[in-house]
């Protein structure tokens, strides 16, 4: 994972401020400087980089006991990791479903997100607990989008609900989960309509969705690829629709982290899990500190 790259840009400005022999003020300001060109390199959002390297350099001002060359090295680099840390620890929980309780959860994102292979390793993942797991396709926009759904659950077994013929998303949404619940399935999982971009009509078709649904939790599905747009674009959905969990998908190609940062920021969620290719088992659980001791190394 490209992540990497990051971890060792970050240590190995870290490790060139060492070689320094004079901890002067500007070689701190050199090392800042490298710090952050890596974390934008990674997709960190601009603001947070600027917002940063500020931080660190006022403490540093602040704290006569950094005087010492070594502690201002240790200083800088656990500035950046507890930084990092904050970025993508939310105050809001992940949402915890309970098994036997019936719990709706509506996937939103863009069109190529990623967001129907998703919501298959989403299901996947419960069924292998043992829980009683459903899916619904909601997504009469793209075509060939409830074949696609149909498929995916075919293959893992999961039953689902879709149809040919209607084409209103939100009488499906409804009328699937209400057979669903009625069958007292544990989790169901509707798949939404993305779009090529943001736009009104999406995000008032997701408000209507999400009314008739009532879902437990809104998972916002986010392609890691999108760089530096992904806040923007995670602010949207967030202000669109209760979003309460993130699922970066494709952290397997040449992608970078940082958007994972920026779009805990917008949403104010966590990062919940993430995609790591296309099959069903390319998806892990997501953990902040392995994430970002993975970064600091
Ligand atoms: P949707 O339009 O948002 O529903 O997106 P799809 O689920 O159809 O996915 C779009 C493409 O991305 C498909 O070719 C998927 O196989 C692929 N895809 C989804 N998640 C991942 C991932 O984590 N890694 C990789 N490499 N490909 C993925």
């Amino acid at each position: 994972m490209v992540l990497g790259d990051l971890g060792s840009k970050l240590s190995a400005t870290l490790q060139k401020l060492s070689r320094t022999t004079v901890l002067s003020d500007e070689a701190i300001d050199e090392c800042l400087k490298d710090v952050a060109k890596a974390l934008l390199e990674a997709d960190v959002n601009v603001r947070y980089v600027s917002e940063l390297r500020s931080a660190i350099r006022n403490q540093l001002r602040l704290d006569e006991a950094l005087a010492a060359g070594t502690n201002r090295r240790r200083f800088i680099q656990q500035c950046v990791c507890n930084e990092l840390s904050k970025l993508l620890t939310p105050d809001r929980k992940p949402i915890k479903f309970q098994k036997g309780k019936c719990s709706v959860v509506m996937f939103v994102g863009l069109q190529g997100s990623g967001k129907t292979t998703t919501c298959t390793k989403f299901a996947v993942h419960y069924q292998r607990k043992g829980w009683k797991v459903a899916l619904v396709c909601a997504d009469t926009f793209r075509a060939g989008a409830f074949d696609q759904l149909k498929q995916n659950a075919t293959k893992v077994r999961i039953p689902f609900y879709g149809s040919y013929t209607e084409t209103d998303p939100v009488v499906i949404a409804s009328e699937g989960v209400a057979a669903f619940r009625k069958d007292k399935y544990d989790l169901i999982i509707v798949d939404t309509s993305g779009r090529h971009k943001q736009e009104t009509a999406l995000f008032e078709e997701m408000q209507q969705v999400e009314e008739v649904v009532s879902p437990d939790d809104v998972v916002f599905v986010m392609d890691s690829h999108i760089g530096q747009a992904c806040y923007d674009q995670a602010k949207a959905f967030a202000d669109a629709v209760k979003v309460g969990s993130v699922i970066i998908t494709k952290l397997d190609g040449h992608a970078k982290g940082g958007g994972a940062l920026s779009a805990v920021a917008a949403t104010n969620s966590p990062v919940i899990f993430i995609g790591t290719g296309e099959h069903f088992d390319d998806f892990e659980p997501f953990s902040a500190e392995s994430f970002v001791s993975r970064l600091c190394g």
